[in-house]
């Protein structure tokens, strides 16, 4: 609660700055006066003459000018020691020869493009090898049943007693599920299907031709250019319904679960912080299953994973209970006991609450106004807002509820530069962006990653951690992916590790971890740190040409 007062305080404060300002302000200024006036900067202002300069004070303005503006730049707090500057001329000359190649064939530069057509071009590129093995800290946002790469999914397909609902004479899948008789077919809402076992569908098709087919099934690939966002929403939430009863199937679920931890653990991620709708699971005995119990299952699943010597370097995962926007009062009011519910059973494990859907189909956060400020003040919000491109749309102003909500993150945060008074408050209340680019795109919010929005967020320092979202449905590394076209593609040219790190460190900074808990965090995240820098830089003594080769091995997808 001391937060939402405080905000209240500080937004009254900018109010009357800025009344204060507009008051103060002389109008009708020659255009030069202005910027004297109204600069932000009283570094950079005090530079300024009233006459034109000599081309050498001109010069030592500009450098002033540049070092200012750098100076506001995420990362640039931080000084690299001797072994990270080594590092720091590898990355950078791998950073800039493809940014420098980008400028002659601009059409080619792998974030120009749509990530589909450039994925596995990037899997080759020297950049993208080193950031593979940076320890990139911890994932903040992503959804729990888009983690696990599609090889992990097709693997569990496996599995006996699973079936699979077709159109007679096709091989296209509508659902899936385990069961020990045949389920009875699907024909309503939409769906006409018949069920039979996926292990005699690739008897009769070949497992080769059915992996295929599901492989595709289950990403948005091949797709680069849906109608617009809501058609890509609607395949994207097809794959959600297809893979239902594939991991709701209890045996299953925590099995995805370990798998994924493992894959994030290899991109270099310590620590996950996950959206879960918590959906209730079944299986062939017919248990009746709670949320609670899915629960249990993580908790269960999690530990037997950090119990492994191999996972040492693992911090842990903690989930954000995230069901779907689009319900009623009285539904938000079940979700809200469910939540109090794992609050007393599993508050370790609990890292707060969101809601999710498609932000611009779904209810926005305005409608619930007056049930989530009934919950508790020791469950803190993590809300989706703004992921949209409709300036002025409700979906675009769950922003200011977010904010005023106490929230302390902002999941995507899109149209944030639209709001001046959040991204003011966001900065000043270190209310963090968890921005993920890959996602952006793929949902078709933005098309050349030149164009994010989060190059701002960059430039001028604000509180940014890099996600991922869903990589399972891009055929994307857990962090990887998202990190090179925010290094390359986003960032300023001149961003270099000291970004890198930061965003690390950030990831871990702003987790919904104690005190105690980053503490411990940080040192298992540093051993990793001085790992990467002695391999980058005894790998490549001389330079980034020398790593290429030994690099590609790592990528197996
Ligand atoms: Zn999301």
């Amino acid at each position: 609660m001391q937060q939402r007062y405080n905000l209240i305080a500080l937004l009254s404060l900018c109010l009357c700055l800025g009344l204060a300002e507009s008051r103060t302000r002389p109008k009708a200024l020659p255009i030069t006066k202005y910027v004297y006036t109204t600069g932000s900067s009283s570094h950079v202002e005090s530079l300024l003459g009233t006459s034109r300069p000599s081309p050498e004070a001109y010069k030592t303005v500009r450098n002033a000018f540049a070092h200012y503006e750098e100076s506001r730049s995420l990362g640039y707090d931080l000084e690299l020691d001797s072994r990270e500057v080594q590092a720091n001329e590898t990355i950078m000359k791998a950073k800039i020869n493809e940014y420098a190649e980008g400028e002659i064939t601009p059409h080619l530069f792998n974030p120009s493009q749509h990530i589909f057509k450039v994925l596995d071009a990037i899997n080759k590129t020297e950049l993208f090898q080193l950031l593979r093995h940076m320890p990139k800290g911890a994932v903040l946002h992503a959804h729990d049943t888009a983690l696990a790469s599609t090889k992990v999914l097709i693997e569990l397909t496996y599995k006996a007693d699973l079936w699979i609902c077709q159109q007679t004479g096709d091989l296209s899948a509508e659902a899936m599920r385990f069961a020990k008789e045949k389920p009875a077919a699907l024909t309503d809402a939409g769906q006409n299907c018949d069920w039979s076992l996926l292990s005699d569908v690739r008897r009769e098709r070949g497992a080769e031709a059915v992996d295929e087919y599901l492989a595709e099934r289950l990403t948005l690939y091949p797709t680069t250019d849906f109608l617009d966002n809501n058609d890509a929403w609607t395949k994207f939430m097809k794959i959600f319904a297809l893979l239902d009863g594939l991991l709701m199937y209890a045996p299953v679920w925590g099995e995805y679960y370990y798998k994924a931890l493992e894959e994030f653990l290899a991109d270099g991620v310590q620590y996950l912080e996950f959206r879960t709708l918590l959906p209730t699971l079944y299986d062939l005995e017919g248990t009746v299953y709670t949320p609670l119990d899915t629960v249990r299952i993580y908790v269960e699943t999690l530990n037997d994973f950090m119990s492994k010597s191999e996972n040492s370097a693992f911090i842990g995962s903690r989930m954000i209970y995230a069901p779907l926007r689009n319900t009623d009062t009285e539904g938000m009011l079940g979700y809200i006991n469910t939540l109090k519910e794992i609050k007393e059973k599993y508050p370790d494990f609990l890292a707060g609450f969101d809601l999710v859907g498609q932000e611009e189909l779904g209810k926005p956060l305005n409608v619930f106004i007056d049930q989530l400020l009934q919950v508790p003040d020791d469950i803190d919000f993590y809300f989706h807002a703004g992921e949209t491109n409709w300036f002025g749309s409700t979906t675009d102003e769950n922003l200011i509820d977010a904010l005023l909500l106490g929230t302390k993150r902002i999941g995507h945060g899109f149209g944030l530069v639209k709001h001046p008074v959040v991204l003011d408050l966001v900065k000043k209340l270190n209310v963090a962006i968890e921005v993920s680019p890959v996602s952006n795109q793929v949902l078709q919010l933005v098309s050349d990653f030149r164009n994010h929005p989060c190059a701002q967020f960059f430039a001028d320092g604000y509180p940014v951690v890099i996600s991922s979202d869903d990589p399972s449905f891009w055929k994307a590394t857990p962090l990887s992916h998202d990190f090179y076209i925010a290094f390359l593609g986003i960032a300023s040219q001149h961003a270099d590790l000291r970004l890198l790190k930061k965003l690390a460190l950030n990831s871990i900074q702003y987790s919904s971890l104690s005190a105690d808990a980053k503490y411990d965090a940080l040192s298992k995240w540093q051993m990793k740190w001085d790992e990467f820098l002695d391999y980058v830089n005894n790998v490549s003594p001389n330079g980034a040409t020398s790593y290429s080769s030994h690099g590609q091995s790592i990528i197996g997808t």
